[in-house]
């Protein structure tokens, strides 16, 4: 399957389950997630529109960055304290961004080169205590403390990877985002929703869909 046919398969399950939430599928961005997937599938991407891909390792980001410089780089995976500054230099945008140590970090960097970075909050509500990453409600507090308004590192929203067994877990994420959104006084987006989920994560008011292997196939090369 062409990943043009891929894409109106997507659209089509967006288009529903839009339809069936009440919702505009303009406002709901898919963004084509090309961890282990090879440049060519990303270039095959690049000429359907696509300008903006997530990843998952810092190296790996780098590398299809100064491959393929006409396209822009998300981190979605947990990134380390000694990987920052390459994250800053080859990234667009930080999803991953889950402790203070991490803001404070990522604050001195950008200064010191020079660029501005929007940044997620990854939460993780369900105590998955994994390898994904992701800080709890009450973390957050100080989390955004510590990026204390830096306008070189902008609030986007919040990012989550839920457990796929728990039906309630999206609305949870929704609620949080509700509340920060008052507490800030901003608006924040919501990127949840994966291939087999994105439905759910639509309904309960993901603004960014994150999509891979319904978007590109299955990943071909090994985990690092
Ligand atoms: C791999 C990954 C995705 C995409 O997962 P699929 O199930 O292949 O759509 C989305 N978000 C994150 C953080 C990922 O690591």
């Amino acid at each position: 399957m062409s990943i043009l046919q891929r894409v109106e398969g997507l659209r089509a399950r967006i288009g529903r389950a839009c339809a069936a939430a009440d919702r505009d599928p303009a406002t709901i961005e898919l963004l084509p997630v090309s961890k282990r997937q090879p440049l060519s599938l990303l270039r095959e991407a690049a000429a359907l529109g696509f300008a903006r891909f997530g990843e998952n390792y810092v190296q790996e980001g780098a590398d299809k960055a100064a491959a393929l410089p006409e396209l822009s780089f998300v981190l979605l995976g947990p990134l380390q304290r000694n990987k920052a500054k390459p994250a800053l230099q080859h990234f667009a945008e930080i999803q991953s961004l889950d402790r203070p140590e991490l803001a404070e970090r990522l604050r001195r960097l950008a200064e010191e080169l020079g660029v501005v970075r929007p940044v997620w909050i990854q939460v993780d509500l369900w105590d998955e205590a994994t390898k994904l990453g992701g800080c709890t409600e009450a973390d957050l507090p100080a989390l955004i403390e510590a990026l204390g308004g830096d306008a070189r590192l902008p609030l986007r929203g919040l990012m989550a990877i839920p457990p796929p067994e728990d039906a309630g877990a999206f609305a949870q994420m929704a609620a949080l985002r509700n509340r920060l959104q008052q507490d800030l006084g901003c608006t924040l987006r919501l990127s949840m929703g994966m291939s087999d989920d994105l439905e759910a994560a639509i309904a309960a008011g993901s603004d960014q869909i994150r999509i891979g292997t319904a978007f590109f196939g299955e990943r071909a090369t090994p985990s690092r």
